[in-house]
């Protein structure tokens, strides 16, 4: 093999181990005063002053961009108080079937506080509601007109995270 034809990369060989000579080599350890790029073997050689950085995994972001999430639809409060009222619930009775605290539900159905989701599939079950519908991530779902004044469930949902941290 005549070396000369396959280079014109020169100088950019693959890191070697200072120490071994193998290939790949990541860590950089302090040896003796002198800095050396080492493999994992020999990375012990020395005062140990970086190792290689861990590669990311570029699947799982995209597999976390593409899910689906669930969210309250607008609205639950008159939702939650026109079914309950429909089947002669007192708010107590209902708090104690779905085991939350009354005066939390109270808030719910005043929409006061948004229904998390476990809750909000408690209240579809015991109901026989639908309090929860599919938002895509990042998207931007139009509230219907003369309902919300106009307002996007993102604007919504923004104005419910700025109280959350008040
Ligand atoms: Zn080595």
């Amino acid at each position: 093999m005549i070396r000369g034809l396959e280079t014109g990369n020169e100088g950019v060989r693959p890191m070697e181990c200072e120490i071994c000579g193998a290939e790949g080599a990541g860590y950089i350890v302090l040896v003796e005063g002198a800095k050396l790029t080492v493999c994992h073997d020999c990375s012990g050689a020395g005062k140990l002053l970086r190792a290689p950085q861990p590669v990311r995994d570029p699947s799982v972001q995209s597999a976390r961009a593409g899910k689906v999430e669930m969210e309250v639809v607008d609205g639950f409060g008159a939702v939650i108080a026109a079914a309950r009222k429909k089947m002669g619930l007192p708010l107590e009775v209902l708090a104690e079937r779905i085991n939350e605290k009354h005066s939390f539900l109270e808030r719910v159905e005043h929409e006061k506080t948004l229904p998390d989701e476990k809750l909000a599939h408690k209240l579809e079950k015991e109901l026989g509601i639908k309090l929860l519908q599919e938002v895509s991530s990042g998207t931007a779902v139009n509230v219907k007109d003369g309902q919300g004044k106009g307002m996007t469930l993102g604007d919504i949902l923004e104005i419910q995270q700025k109280k959350k941290r008040e």
